[in-house]
């Protein structure tokens, strides 16, 4: 079931969130499935819970363009961060049309849960790295244009993956 996405200002986007407990409920295995069915009707790379109006520590990466399956993180958070930082164009399935460059670290290794609650730790520097350090943002009440100075178009990306916006 698609759920309906929260958009900028309301302030739910803001509001700080609370952790995933385990064993799942099924409240929470159920807005999991739903994350996933919006993510992939919004045709976004990512989508974070606070943007379906839920204060929660869940985030879901849709990069199966880039042929990464579907997968959900809990209570997901960056345990180290490259110094190199990159410029990227990002968008926003809360805050439509508006898109910039966003300056983040390349390279982060990333701490979270999987679905039975077991701890998982990756590290990765190409679009997993981008398309987590938003959703883990968007967990912590921070948004794009906390970042962005100058407002741009949303050029679709070519490098690496098949012909997409960066939007989460
Ligand atoms: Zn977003």
């Amino acid at each position: 079931m698609t759920l309906p996405i929260k958009i900028f200002p309301d302030q739910v986007l803001r509001r700080p969130t609370e952790p995933v407990n385990f064993p799942l409920t099924k409240d929470m295995l159920k807005l999991t499935q739903d994350m996933m069915d919006t993510v992939r009707k919004a045709d976004g790379i990512g989508l974070a819970a606070p943007q379906v109006g839920r204060s929660v520590k869940l985030v879901v990466i849709n990069l199966e363009k880039s042929g990464v399956p579907l997968f959900a993180l809990y209570n997901p958070r960056i345990v180290a961060k490259s110094l190199k930082k990159v410029n990227i164009e990002e968008g926003c399935l809360s805050i439509p049309h508006v898109f910039g460059l966003v300056k983040r670290p390349k390279k982060v290794t990333v701490v979270a849960q999987n679905m039975k609650g077991e701890e998982i730790k990756f590290t990765d520097d190409g679009w997993v790295s981008r398309v987590v350090q938003h959703e883990i943002d968007h967990i912590n009440g921070k948004l794009i244009i906390d970042y962005i100075k100058n407002y741009s178009q949303g050029q679709e990306i070519v490098d690496g993956w098949k012909k997409d916006k960066l939007i989460g």
